[in-house]
């Protein structure tokens, strides 16, 4: 048996399919609402705390809506996100937007909504002045703490990364805004990604505050914010466990005793930008088995593809199957699930023991909330799925709908082909 949830049993399963057909991603309010409430209570010891949820991982107006009711502003990196986060009502300073190689006009854009500025580059304070004709009272830089770092387990090697300042870009930075009329400063990293180890994220505070301490003593600035970044890892295999907010809010705090109140900067907000522990185990990929297929291996075809959930195609990434009715059944078969689409990698699970699957079977892939729908793409000519969303009142609501044909087709014109001779 999998440890893993689903909200629906199969007659509301079947029910729901017949009002909308399979594949859809399905999200649950009620478990999205706790989580954020327990995340961001965890935090409820520092002067003030913010989780800028990523839009990125699920850019849904309704699912920012619910976020922003809970306290969330939004981590934005383009004018569609920040446009998405203003109709959910999370303007001005509820909004980051931590973009790289910016546009100016994006620039311009989240200027005009009042939205934090978080720089990637040295060269984006001349980029950033000439868009919007000055530098805001309030900046933010990007830190990249390259090869510095010594000694700990550090994933994703920052060095290589293309995001972020060098140390050394970093003083030259803020010390420069100042003298072009900066009063308001923030302190922003993202180093790691989908980690599960907490202790990561207490010692990527201490290397933050660190850095604020320096800054501060260097060039006199104060600092108003802290941003961790996103990169808090989920649980997508059963024998993995969930990330203990608690734990790395007690561990930052004590960092903060120790570094941020002898120097100074108390009172600092902490900041967080995540996106995958905040909707991704909250949200499923609900397709139906259509295809039964017995050749070197046994093949369940299912109605979704990798055009609706990429992860496991893209990254080799577990995701957790389960087929509804027969959750604890025995898992005596062994399986690919697949999609349709004319790439191999187009696989769900590969040689993934499961129990009997039958056609018309409703096949759960879990995890699905953050970066899943949001992913998708059009290849094969494939139409993504739409999103359901279940109310606290049980009730089930069409957040987004499935892509049509004409939805395709909306960037062609072809009235042209008549008088297009060839
Ligand atoms: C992707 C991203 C996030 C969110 O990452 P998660 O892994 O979904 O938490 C936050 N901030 C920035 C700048 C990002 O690029």
């Amino acid at each position: 048996m999998s440890g893993k949830w689903f909200p629906l049993d199969k007659d509301e399963l079947a029910g729901l399919a017949e009002k909308y057909p399979t594949p859809f991603y399905l999200y649950d309010e009620k478990s999205i609402r706790e989580n954020v409430r327990r995340f961001i209570g965890a935090f409820k010891d520092f002067p003030s705390f913010k989780e800028y949820f990523a839009v990125k991982a699920c850019p849904n107006p309704y699912i920012l809506k619910i976020l922003a009711s809970e306290g969330c502003g939004a981590d934005c990196s383009s004018m569609p996100e920040l446009v998405l986060a203003q109709r959910a009502g999370i303007t001005g300073e509820d909004v980051i937007f931590s973009s790289n190689e910016t546009p100016e006009n994006e620039y311009v854009y989240a200027n005009l909504m009042n939205a934090i500025l978080n720089l990637d580059d040295i060269s984006h304070i001349d980029f950033l002045e000439k868009a919007i004709g000055g530098i805001p009272d309030l900046v933010c830089f990007r830190y990249n703490p390259g090869p510095l770092k010594e000694g700990n387990a550090i994933i994703g090697k920052p060095e290589e990364a293309k995001y972020g300042l060098t140390r050394e870009q970093i003083f030259e930075a803020y010390a420069e805004v100042k003298k072009r009329g900066a009063t308001r400063f923030g302190l922003h990293t993202m180093v790691a990604s989908n980690e599960l180890d907490p202790d990561y994220f207490i010692e990527t505070a201490v290397m933050l505050f660190e850095l604020a301490a320096e800054l501060k003593k260097k060039l006199g600035i104060n600092f108003e914010f802290i941003d961790l970044g996103g990169g808090i890892g989920i649980p997508y295999k059963p024998d993995q466990k969930a990330v203990d907010y608690s734990y790395i809010a007690k561990g930052i705090r004590e960092a903060y005793d120790r570094i941020i109140v002898p120097n100074g900067l108390d009172p600092l907000r902490l900041c967080f930008e995540c996106g995958r522990p905040i909707t991704g185990p909250y949200g499923w990929l609900v397709t139906k088995a259509i295809h039964t297929k017995h050749i070197y291996r046994d093949y369940i075809g299912v109605d979704a593809s990798m055009a609706d959930l990429m992860r496991p195609g893209m990254y080799g990434a577990y995701h957790e199957v389960t087929v509804s009715g027969k959750e604890t059944a025995p898992r005596d078969h062994v399986y690919d699930v697949v999609g349709s689409l004319c790439e191999n990698c187009d696989k769900f699970a590969i040689q993934r023991n499961l129990p009997e699957i039958e056609i018309g079977d409703f096949v759960i892939i879990h995890d699905a909330g953050a970066h899943g729908r949001a992913m998708g793409f059009n290849y094969n000519a494939k139409l993504r799925a739409g999103e359901l969303l279940l109310r606290e009142d049980n009730t089930i609501m069409e957040i987004r709908r499935k892509e049509t044909i004409n939805d395709y087709f909306a960037t062609i014109d072809f009235s042209g082909l008549d008088g297009f001779k060839v």
